[in-house]
């Protein structure tokens, strides 16, 4: 049986990306205004532009495709709901390793 994994952020990155938003103005929830409801989600959320990738291949490796998969950071306000995604490559500095893998 296959073990499951889950792709996660480094904790390290959570706190990089954090410290950044909150540098850029972003310490309130743009709708609701709470303060603290703020939330990083652990996992990424991959958005893929101009078609499927090829079955079986991993997407968060994949570099030179067709297709382009964008890494993106989820804030959630657990006040009111509102969705935040935020490119985690922006983030990222060079050749950094931002996501680990980890069982279910
Ligand atoms: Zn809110």
């Amino acid at each position: 049986m296959e073990v499951q994994q889950h792709m996660r952020w480094r904790q390290s990155f959570i706190a990089e990306v954090s410290e950044a938003l909150q540098q850029l103005g972003l310490r309130a929830c743009l709708v609701c205004g709470s303060a603290d409801a703020l939330g990083i989600e652990r996992s990424p959320v991959f958005l893929l532009t101009g078609g499927l990738p090829p079955a079986g291949e991993d997407p968060a490796l994949g570099e030179d495709r067709d297709y382009d998969l964008t890494c993106a950071v989820r804030i959630e306000c657990a006040g009111c709901g509102h969705l935040m995604l935020f490119n985690a490559n922006m983030y990222r500095a060079e050749d950094e390793q931002i996501l680990v893998r980890e069982p279910s």
